[in-house]
């Protein structure tokens, strides 16, 4: 876990290893202050600091999950959680024009094969050297998302979503 929600959400981002650390992360690490997400979700900001106590008993009731997530889309420590349980990836969606975001895939996608190239180049592949490989593969995961998302965006009339898709 990082130390300071400063470290947190200037590129440090913590990693938890239990759903109570990605909590801790959620709440404490995000944009919001506590105090404020306390409020907007009805709870006294201490009960919702016993909930975001990485080492605490309580857990967040479910109940009030979709709105804690929906209060801090800034970190997404716990779905990243959830889909590491789940061998998935989380990449988040950002609307962009066609240029930027090929150009920015490109980038992306060159970034990541660099850093595999050179991570492969003793045949060995070192702990610290996946960590930083999941993290430049998820921004051109990312960066693919988003050249999808734009040209969705453009296309008329909309591409059915999978639910639509699925329910023909
Ligand atoms: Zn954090």
């Amino acid at each position: 876990m990082t130390s300071s929600p400063k470290m947190c959400r200037e590129g440090h981002r913590c990693e938890p290893v239990t759903l109570r650390e990605a909590w801790h992360c959620q709440i404490n690490h995000s944009e919001m202050r506590i105090d404020e997400l306390a409020r907007r979700c009805g709870m006294q900001p201490r009960v919702l600091q016993n909930f975001a106590n990485a080492y605490g008993e309580q857990m967040v009731p479910p109940k009030h999950h979709e709105l804690l997530l929906e209060l801090t889309k800034d970190n997404l420590a716990v779905v990243t959680y959830l889909a590491d349980v789940q061998e998935s990836h989380v990449f988040r969606v950002q609307q962009r024009t066609v240029l930027a975001s090929t150009a920015e895939m490109m980038r992306d996608f060159s970034a990541f094969l660099s850093t595999l190239s050179e991570a492969n180049s003793d045949g060995v592949i070192t702990p610290a050297e996946a960590i930083e490989l999941k993290r430049r593969g998820g921004e051109a995961m990312s960066a693919m998302a988003a050249l999808v998302s734009d040209a969705e965006t453009r296309s008329l009339p909309k591409v059915p979503g999978p639910r639509l898709a699925s329910a023909r």
